[in-house]
């Protein structure tokens, strides 16, 4: 792997969905999770998210009916929970690709309740049964506020936690991440949102988990250091962006990034969060 990445934090499967007239197979699927966990050192990890479409990214073989509210309607796990065979499928792809090359990690995207998060993981456990192949890691996303506000219950019975900001800050704000007018304002460095960070941080490390950041914010260099101070285990960034955080954090003191952390979380907005982080000018 090149630029320094030390793993794949983030593998979004929708590109083995999208473009294609049919679901891919188990068979197409594990093919294409094993070429990619064989690209890797062996024991590097590879976090594959199931699939994450819905009302606003569709696929032409998985009609879903027109909705008012596409982002708060069928999208991510609610897709595998109402047609389990997806998920089924999907998860015996991803296991059958565990077995060999890089260590191999499972997450489930737009999990809302726990009761979302039992019914996936009883759907991927009963198909690793039937495989009789060894377990896995199993985390969930956070990017729904209900998640990080009730995150001790769901870090009791996840492997491990990785932030979705992206969706997150929507959610949170309850604005469109895509919205031409109001991009602008949705900030993950609001700090509604690494407040919800914080707690999702807190809550993993009681339960001796670790906790993730995949959305924009990892790659971005003003949040870097408060993702550090809030306690996060593993920073998911863009190809591109990965020497420079690099070398970031390798500049950083820990206890001057908690000290920032403190402060952001007590911040009035995200414009008074990011004086806080002067933009490296070097
Ligand atoms: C996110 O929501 O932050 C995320 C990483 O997922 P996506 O951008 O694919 O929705
Ligand atoms: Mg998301």
């Amino acid at each position: 792997m090149t630029k320094g990445a030390e793993g794949v934090g983030l593998l979004r499967s929708e590109f083995v969905f999208l473009g294609r007239t049919k679901a891919p197979t188990e068979d197409d699927q594990a093919e294409v999770y094993t070429d990619i966990s064989n690209a890797l050192k062996p024991g590097q990890p590879l976090v594959i998210r199931t699939l994450d479409v819905g009302g606003d990214k569709p696929l032409p073989y998985l009609p879903i009916p027109a909705e008012e509210n596409p982002f708060l309607g069928e999208r991510g796990i609610r897709i595998g929970l109402d047609r389990p065979e997806i998920l089924r499928d999907q998860s015996r792809a991803i296991l059958r690709a565990a077995q060999g090359g890089a260590k191999m990690h499972v997450m489930f995207p737009m999990i809302a309740t726990i009761e979302d998060f039992r019914f996936a993981k009883q759907i991927f456990e009963e198909e690793r049964v039937k495989l009789g192949v060894d377990p896995i890691p199993v985390g969930i996303m956070v990017e729904v506020p209900s998640v990080a506000v009730c995150a001790d219950a769901f870090a009791a019975e996840v492997d491990f936690f990785s932030v979705g900001t992206n969706d997150l800050t929507q959610y949170t704000l309850a604005m469109d991440r895509g919205h031409p007018k109001l991009a602008p304002q949705v900030d993950g460095l609001n700090p509604a949102v690494l407040g919800l960070i914080a707690m999702a941080v807190k809550a993993a490390h009681k339960h001796g988990r670790w906790v993730g950041v995949c959305g924009g914010i990892g790659s971005d260099p003003q949040a870097v250091p408060l993702l550090v101070g809030l306690g996060v285990d593993e920073l998911s960034v863009s190809i591109p962006a990965i020497p420079a955080v690099k070398a970031q954090i390798r500049k950083l003191s820990k206890a001057q990034c908690e000290e920032l952390a403190e402060k952001a979380l007590r911040a009035a907005s995200a414009a008074d969060v990011r004086a806080l982080v002067p933009v490296d000018e070097n």
